[in-house]
């Protein structure tokens, strides 16, 4: 029986985090508000209107463009692609057709190892990313079809890659890289459950080996990254079936129904010359002289991915910890500062950020940068570790400490007393006390339960209220107890 392949492409509508619309100055994001609220004259295509680019729609989408290694056009134009829909009330799209913002880019995507085989890296290419606006959005209630313009007129980067995935999991991958990477440079929210990122997937298969293209299939809109990965899966099954009863691949739209997990057919689908594209005569071009550019890219952060390699090379760090400390622009900001502040080893301080400072974040929903456990602050707990002026347990419980109360590690130590004991006299009367309270357990370690020690080393540590040096309790008990 033949093996065959997927050939996977990723169309992505990307909802750039403007603080107004593309061409008017509506706010953009209407997530939480009622329908029509967020609208005017521009953005519901009233007759004798005309649109204003706005600046700062450019400038992230050339951050987005040279995050993606693409290449910026000195000289960009808007086009109009028709189409009849209730959402759209121009009758008309402004998007970018041939002469787009940028042309060209890839991205190097990490394949994590699996049990049966090694990680690997998968360049994805790109072949399209122009700027555009949205259209509103319909639903149907009680019989009625209802329009909300709020969405019409929201600025949209579309980026498109080559069909260079070849599983779902990779499909998954590279949407997961995506988001990472628009949060990371701030230019999307990229939320899929928001719509700030959606994502149609192309899908077709062939025998493993060849070279040449089958006939695709569109499946349209799925808004999580779990129901991408599930409905890919499920149309190469479909796909790989069909062939192998001797049927041919239809070039169908599909409609991931996420309820049922089934897929639906919509349509067939329209080709490129239906929309009729023709240049936007109410904009000027896009001029991007080389000083706006460096304007735009002066503060063009280093990309997530090559973080995440930089901190296995630079710090000795296991790819496991390189990869969640740069799941997140701030977070691994964060380490870096912390590391520099503590100049000693690395990866404790990775241990506290991965145990610790993670938990902190998810509790409270802030970003590494909010917290007021400031990477100085955890060096100085590390060092106060270091120099035996607390022990482990109380660095542990430190950092909760200084994020509730905002004070610094070493006043909470004086404050509280929580400096280590380690006076061989203190500690040995609080060996006595355990010892004497606890006569049924003494036999039992007597009679060759030694491994009960750690137990009355926990005691003595409970009486100290975590402060006694846990290595000497140790010693002093196990000398009483010969
Ligand atoms: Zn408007
Ligand atoms: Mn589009």
């Amino acid at each position: 029986m033949t093996a065959f392949e997927a050939v996977i492409g990723l169309e992505t509508h990307i909802q750039l985090n403007t603080t107004t619309k593309i061409f008017c100055s509506c706010k953009a994001d209407s997530w939480n508000d009622p329908p029509n609220t967020n609208i005017c004259p521009v953005c519901t295509g009233m007759p004798g209107v005309l649109p204003v680019l706005n600046k700062v729609v450019v400038e992230k989408g050339v951050v987005l463009a040279e995050a993606m290694h693409a290449e910026v056009r000195p000289l960009s134009f808007f086009d109009r692609k028709n189409y009849f829909y209730p959402d759209l009330p121009k009758g008309y799209q402004i998007s970018q057709y041939d002469q787009a913002l940028a042309f060209g880019g890839y991205m190097d995507l990490p394949i994590p190892a699996t049990g049966e085989r090694p990680a690997y890296i998968r360049q994805v290419n790109i072949t399209k990313l122009h700027l555009e606006e949205d259209a509103g959005k319909t639903k149907n209630a009680d019989g009625q079809r209802l329009i909300d313009f709020n969405r019409c007129g929201v600025p949209l980067v579309e980026m498109v890659t080559a069909p260079d995935l070849r599983s779902a999991d990779e499909a998954a991958q590279y949407l997961i890289r995506l988001r990472q990477l628009l949060r990371w440079l701030g230019v999307s929210d990229a939320d899929m459950e928001k719509g700030q990122l959606r994502c149609d997937a192309n899908v077709s298969i062939r025998p493993v080996g060849a070279d040449y293209l089958n006939p695709k299939t569109e499946i349209k809109n799925v808004n999580s990254i779990e129901n991408v990965r599930d409905a890919i899966e499920k149309e190469i099954a479909r796909q790989i079936r069909e062939v192998e009863a001797g049927r041919r691949i239809q070039a169908w739209t599909l409609e991931f129904d996420e309820e049922a997990g089934v897929l639906r057919k919509m349509r067939s689908k329209e080709t490129e010359a239906d929309y009729r594209y023709f240049r936007e005569p109410d904009l000027l071009p896009i001029r991007m002289d080389a000083a706006w550019k460096e304007a735009i890219l002066v503060d063009m952060p280093e990309l997530p991915l090559e973080r995440r390699e930089r901190f296995g090379q630079d710090y000795g760090l296991p790819e496991y910890d390189a990869d969640i400390l740069t799941s997140e622009r701030s977070l691994s900001d964060y380490f870096e500062a912390a590391v520099k502040a503590y100049g000693g080893d690395p990866k404790k301080v990775s241990n506290y950020l991965m145990n610790d400072v993670l938990r902190m974040l998810n509790e409270s929903g802030k970003t590494a940068s909010q917290l007021r456990l400031t990477p100085v602050y955890l060096a100085d707990i590390l060092k106060l570790v270091d120099a035996g002026t607390i022990n482990t347990s109380t660095g542990k419980s430190l950092p909760q400490k200084v994020e509730d109360s905002g004070k610094s590690p070493l006043n909470i130590v004086t404050d509280e007393g929580l400096g280590k004991v380690s006076d061989d006299a203190a500690i040995r009367a609080v060996c006595y006390e355990v010892l004497e309270e606890n006569p049924n357990e003494v036999s039992t370690y007597k009679g060759g339960k030694d491994t009960l020690i750690g137990w009355f080393v926990g005691q003595v540590m409970r009486k100290m209220r975590g402060k006694a040096d846990p290595t000497l309790a140790r010693q002093i008990l196990e000398e009483l107890l010969k």
